[in-house]
């Protein structure tokens, strides 16, 4: 087994024992790796592994690795920032995208959404936090975005994700991510059948899962740390 694989390997028993811990069915927290930063080949190695869902920040290197990978049946992720003059190639290249933070966005990809492909997967990006570095819509207008994005023709509104800052512990980590859970059954409770929490990553995906995420986008915990910032 290759360093990824066992790496892999590590990740999924955590996932599993969090779940467990937090009295879930594992099968139930879907498993993405963040692979922004690393190559093709470390994409084949986890898919050799069986992963098959990957998350990636920077549209270009994206597209390039996306091209490069075609003949493996994998599923892309779009987890980074995205400026307006990005989402053809997002609308074009991804299966889903975690971080729509505002309308016009959300239509530029209905829009851009090639025929012939299924409706771009889509979670609504959350600052549950406060936190002002990140983008985010606030919680309060997480329902009206949400109406207006479940209502495009080539989107499908699957949930919301959220990237709080570092929390100093386990139980401060759990109680921002109950913020996230919190607007995710209040969205249900509105009339929107969202299936997808996105939230949690390699340092806090334990709190994460305690809180409800059914999906957790882990990078350098399965291929290591990132030879630039990220
Ligand atoms: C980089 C990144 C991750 C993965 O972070 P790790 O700490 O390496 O697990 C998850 N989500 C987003 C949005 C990211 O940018």
């Amino acid at each position: 087994m290759t360093m990824i694989q066992t790496n892999l390997e590590t990740v999924r028993a955590r996932v599993t024992a969090a779940c467990l811990a937090a009295g879930r069915t594992p099968g139930d927290v879907a498993l993405l790796a963040v692979s922004k930063t690393f190559d093709a080949p470390a994409v084949e190695e986890a898919h050799a592994a069986g992963q098959t869902a990957f998350g990636e920040n920077y549209i270009q290197e994206a597209v390039q690795k996306i091209s490069q990978l075609r003949h493996l049946p994998l599923q892309w992720h779009c987890i980074g920032p995205i400026q307006s003059n990005k989402t053809r190639l997002v609308a074009e290249n991804f299966d889903w995208v975690h971080t729509v933070d505002r309308l016009k966005i959300a239509q530029r990809l209905s829009e851009q959404r090639p025929p012939g492909l299924p409706p771009l997967q889509v979670c609504i990006q959350v600052n549950v936090d406060g936190g002002d570095t990140k983008s985010g819509v606030e919680p309060q207008e997480a329902l009206a975005l949400a109406q207006q994005v479940a209502a495009l023709p080539h989107l499908r509104l699957r949930g919301i994700m959220s990237i709080p800052e570092p929390a100093p512990d386990f139980v401060a980590s759990c109680a921002v991510f109950m913020k996230a859970r919190a607007l995710f059954d209040a969205l249900n409770a509105a009339g929107l059948a969202l299936d997808t929490l996105s939230m949690g990553m390699s340092a806090d995906l334990e709190a994460a899962i305690h809180a409800g995420s059914t999906m957790v986008r882990v990078g350098s915990a399965i291929f290591g740390g990132r030879p630039r910032p990220a």
